[in-house]
């Protein structure tokens, strides 16, 4: 219980009533907008790079929902809850209930190696961080990621330098 009292979320998880829970297995449980999200997110944005933010991408006629999407680059990022995700350092299974939250979790999982089977399937590459990953070393990853690939290079001068490029024409 120590482990999931040092949950980020601060919240020890109970079964929901049943319409919630369906709702949130088809999100796969999901939390969107995390501290560690939010932090990786403001940290790229700072450095330059342009993403989108609950862009649905479609693969194979389904929609999957990464928390970062770089289109053009083709890159979706993850920031999977120690806890729902079930990360190795973190996730325990609650010992009460735990008929219901195992395979719950286990159900989790098996979905982010489908999400991931469908994404790169599809000529995505997909980057999973867990939230209890430092927003620097986060951020170096996905930056890792990013490298080599034009499309998605920050471009803080890009609209300046076509401005520039009018001005140079007499436009
Ligand atoms: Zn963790």
């Amino acid at each position: 219980v120590g482990a999931i009292l040092r949950n980020r979320s601060g919240m020890i998880p109970y079964p929901m009533p049943s319409s919630a829970s369906v709702s949130a297995a088809m999100r796969g449980n999901r939390k969107r907008d995390t501290r560690p999200e939010l932090g990786l997110r403001s940290r790229l944005h700072r450095l330059g790079y342009r993403f989108r933010v609950n862009f649905g991408v479609r693969v194979q006629n389904r929609i999957v929902r990464p928390d970062i999407v770089f289109t053009k680059a083709r890159i979706a990022v993850f920031v999977d809850g120690c806890y729902w995700h079930s990360c190795g350092e973190h996730g325990t299974t609650p010992r009460t209930n735990s008929g219901y939250w195992r395979p719950k979790l286990e159900r989790n999982v098996s979905r982010d190696r489908e999400v991931d089977c469908l994404l790169t399937s599809s000529g995505w590459s997909v980057i999973r961080v867990w939230e209890h990953l430092a927003v620097e070393e986060a951020t170096t990853r996905v930056q890792r990621a990013l490298l080599g690939n034009r499309a998605s290079r920050p471009r803080p001068n890009r609209h300046s330098l076509s401005r520039q490029t009018a001005v140079a024409a007499g436009t």
